[in-house]
């Protein structure tokens, strides 16, 4: 989906297809930021990509979009840059994948042509919803290991949970876990897999959540002093691997935008 220019700005992709007398199509463009984009150190690109590309221009300007399958070894797909610098989220590659006259067959094209921007806002929707629950799984284990480092660390001869200014990183991580646990439970209840039309709870959640799991990883730091700091203590990976939270699959801006954008659209939803 992201590219160089255009993250956000999702629509305004530049990575072009065209269709070739015999069905197949060509497709050129670059695209940014790919999880598991490369596979290995020496930048191998990842065996098949699920690919968006600009394929024509409907009647109101906007970009009509398709998607592809595009497999390693189809001539003109090859990995771009290597993004080795990452704050959090190491565990995954993340790489620019390149497409220079790629051609693909017509059987790797998925859905209809033209008609992938509903793919794009459902498959969005998901991804909000796995990321807000990515972000439950970090606050749970960052409230953990607080839990019971307050209990197991003492300071002026007393348990640290004993301090007052202790119990309110634990406390309001606790409350705002609950919160956020009951809202990505509930928004995964109600999502119908099959179509588009949640994104007020699929932004509203990932809005909420992932910065509760940084703020929460972040009091978890706080509350083990410099053992949280570093890397045997793990919370610090967590709120590394939260920040991205707040800016992969859509950044805490959009979700303002859309919220408010569709608030517009249905008032009502506020009662419902
Ligand atoms: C580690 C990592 C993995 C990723 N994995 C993938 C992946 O697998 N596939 C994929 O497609 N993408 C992936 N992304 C890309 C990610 O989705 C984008 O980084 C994100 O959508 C933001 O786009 P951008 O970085 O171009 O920022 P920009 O869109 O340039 O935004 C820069 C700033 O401007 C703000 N901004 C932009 N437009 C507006 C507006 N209209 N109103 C208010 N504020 C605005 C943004 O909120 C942000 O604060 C990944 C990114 C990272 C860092």
């Amino acid at each position: 989906m992201s590219e160089p220019d255009y993250g956000t700005d999702v629509l305004g992709m530049q990575t072009n297809a065209t269709i070739r007398d015999d069905g197949s199509w060509v497709i050129n463009g670059r695209k940014m930021w790919i999880t598991n984009g490369i596979i290995d150190e020496d930048g191998t690109p990842a065996d098949v990509v699920w690919l968006y590309a600009r394929t024509g221009t409907d009647d109101r300007g906007r970009a009509e979009i398709t998607t592809f399958l595009v497999e390693r070894g189809m001539d003109g797909f090859s990995a771009g840059q290597k993004i080795t610098d990452k704050l959090g989220m190491r565990a995954s590659t993340t790489a620019e994948l390149v497409f220079e006259d790629c051609v693909v067959p017509a059987e790797n094209v998925v859905g209809k042509p033209g008609e992938s921007m509903i793919h794009l806002m459902r498959n969005l929707e998901h991804e909000r919803v796995g990321l807000a629950a990515m972000s439950l799984g970090i606050a749970r284990r960052c409230l953990h290991d607080m839990n019971s480092y307050a209990t197991e660390r003492e300071a002026f001869g007393k348990q640290i949970r004993d301090f007052g200014q202790i119990q309110r990183h634990i406390g309001e991580s606790w409350a705002e876990y609950r919160a956020m646990r009951a809202y990505v439970y509930d928004t995964a209840r109600q999502i119908e897999l099959s179509e588009a039309g949640h994104r007020l709870d699929s932004d509203g959640v990932k809005l909420y959540a992932t910065t509760a799991a940084k703020n929460i990883a972040d009091r978890a730091i706080q509350v083990m002093g410099g053992y949280g700091y570093v890397g045997e203590y793990v919370v610090e990976r967590m709120w590394r691997d939260a920040k991205l939270l707040e800016i992969g699959g859509g950044t805490l801006e959009s979700h303002q935008k859309n919220i408010t954008k569709d608030l517009k659209r249905d008032p009502g939803a506020i009662d419902s």
